[in-house]
């Protein structure tokens, strides 16, 4: 019997809720979310949460920020000219873009809040802070194949390189 262990390509099917009880995000009504295990694609106390099961096991997990998406830091929001992103872009609440600095280091930001002029973005994740309440349930588990090692990532759904 298959049971969840480093490198092998899992597939749930999950809700995510926040303190307040509110779904933030779930997989039911699409496809299973597919993952490589033990690579850091999910949030660690998902994967601490997962290991060792097996298909058709359910779980509950509540991940405190440290294992979910960090502590907020830094400094807030800060607000960017629409004018840097080009010509009539499509921007809204919670996306997720990569910065360049001058040395060409790139970085994740994700945008707060659109305004008529300006962008905020931040540096912290959306559910930075948060503590996430996950129920999970097993569809799937496989072996990776030594692509899918090599990129730490599953290929499925037409990613294929
Ligand atoms: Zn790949």
């Amino acid at each position: 019997m298959s049971t969840i262990t480093e490198n092998k390509v899992v597939s749930i099917h999950y809700t995510l809720k926040n303190d307040a009880g509110e779904v933030l995000d779930s997989s039911h009504g699409s496809e299973p979310l597919v993952y490589l295990h033990g690579a850091g694609n999910v949030v660690l106390g998902l994967e601490k949460a997962l290991e060792g099961k097996s298909i058709g096991d359910s779980v509950s997990a509540i991940v405190s920020p440290d294992e979910g998406y960090g502590e907020r830091s830094g400094p807030p929001p800060q607000p960017v000219p629409k004018a840097a992103f080009g010509p009539a872009p499509v921007l809204h609440p919670g996306m997720a873009i990569v910065a360049e600095d001058q040395q060409g280091n790139q970085m994740p930001l994700w945008i707060v809040a659109v305004e008529d002029a300006q962008v905020l973005v931040d540096h912290n994740h959306p559910l930075a802070g948060e503590t996430l309440h996950f129920d999970a349930e097993v569809v799937d588990i496989r072996e990776a194949t030594e692509q899918e090692l090599a990129h730490g990532h599953v290929h499925a759904h037409g990613h294929d390189h």
